[in-house]
């Protein structure tokens, strides 16, 4: 059988291939984002009773009324903004699904999207697989903020959508007020949508504030901001996220959605539901992963890296300019295979590999793990 493949220039994901190789070489893995800790036995417990008392069956298609409205709660706690649960939010099978939801519910062919690179490597081929057409823009290097100059000078008729992405992956970089006020300025009165993703929306650090487009109603009234419970309560492998947008969008939305995975696993949510009743529980995730950043940055001074900075996420960059002629993919595989610690290399995050000599970590791990991995690191002179 022959196949006309819709993704011609996609492999398997940097994340996998890393991995793979990780395990390979019985490396520590600092690549794929995920804590090696566990999560709360409190939310497993409240998961494994409602799978006992028997609530197995078919949630609703847009999620079960108790977490929507627990999350409408959060919401307004956090952002000072009332958002429907009825209308408004939808649960997801994970925070990249919401995304792809989300650009196939407005994308046509031939329209086009900004997204700023380095960007998370689902945004291009969700993208194109719908058949619209990315506009790459390079973040500022090295402190990755956003040319709004030259976002401007890109907006035409086909523009239809822009990709926002804060705290970022890869790079740990936010968006300020500032950047919310030129957002505003360039899809004022135009039909331009925005997808902001924000599953690092609690992991922000050095007491800043998450500019969520839920404070902003002339944002949110055009936009789809996308969720993650894995990564707020240390449980990646769940695959469980939400969606919060205006009515009529959402509407849409949840036509693709009921047609694609119709609703998602109602133990978890029943879980999830009673354990958000405590907000301890993500509150103080910024200044619990923060610590996390700062035990590694401190580690990490013991090596030739040098960081970039973090200001949110699960991660940081390091840079190793001047130190070595090898491409960060080259490197990270020497690191793993002689080195025994897998990074991600940043150059994956571009469509034409763009290499600044930088490399990710996670460092949201056991203190431990990081103990280990920096010991083997500083062997790495270049
Ligand atoms: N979000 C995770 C990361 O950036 C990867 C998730 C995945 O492997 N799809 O590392």
């Amino acid at each position: 059988m022959k196949i006309n493949s819709k993704l011609p220039n996609v492999g398997t994901t940097v994340f996998t291939t890393m991995s793979h190789l990780a395990t390979q070489y019985n490396s520590v893995n600092l690549g794929q984002g995920f804590p090696d800790f566990d999560m709360s036995q409190d939310l497993a417990e409240l998961v494994a009773k409602a799978m006992k008392d028997g609530l197995n069956q078919y949630a609703p298609m847009a999620g079960l009324p108790v977490l929507l409205e627990r999350l409408s709660e959060k919401v307004l706690d956090l952002y000072q903004v009332e958002v429907n649960p009825i209308t408004d939010i939808t649960i997801t099978p994970g925070g990249t699904y919401a995304i792809y939801t989300a650009l196939t519910t407005v994308l046509e062919p031939g329209d086009e999207v900004i997204v700023f690179e380095p960007a998370y490597d689902s945004y291009i081929p969700n993208i194109e697989i719908n058949g619209a057409v990315p506009v790459l823009i390079p973040l500022e290097f090295p402190g990755y903020s956003i040319p709004w100059d030259i976002v401007k000078s890109k907006i035409n008729e086909k523009t239809k959508m822009i990709m926002i992405n804060s705290p970022h992956n890869p790079t740990g970089s936010v968006i300020t007020y500032a950047d919310i006020e030129q957002l505003r300025e360039i899809v004022k009165g135009t039909n331009i949508f925005i997808l902001s993703d924000e599953v690092y929306e609690h992991l922000i650090f050095d007491g800043l504030q998450h500019q969520s487009i839920l404070r902003f109603p002339d944002l949110l009234e055009r936009a789809f901001v996308c969720f993650s419970f894995g990564k707020t309560f240390h449980s990646t492998g769940w695959k469980i996220g939400y969606c919060i947008s205006s009515p009529s969008l959402m509407k849409e939305f949840r036509k693709v959605h009921q047609f694609n995975c119709f609703s998602v696993h109602t133990p978890s949510q029943v879980g999830l539901a009673g354990y958000l009743l405590n907000k301890d529980s993500y509150i103080n995730l910024g200044s619990f992963v923060q610590k996390k950043r700062d035990y590694f940055e401190q580690l990490m001074t013991a090596t030739i890296f040098k960081p970039l900075p973090s200001y949110g996420s699960y991660f940081q960059c390091y840079s190793y300019e001047g130190v070595s002629e090898l491409s960060d993919k080259d490197l990270a595989v020497i690191l793993t295979k002689e080195y025994g610690v897998t990074p991600i290399p940043v150059s994956a995050f571009y469509q034409a590999g763009t290499d600044n000599k930088v490399i990710r970590f996670c460092f949201c791990k056991k203190e431990e793990t990081l103990d280990k991995a920096v010991e083997k690191l500083v062997r790495y002179k270049g």
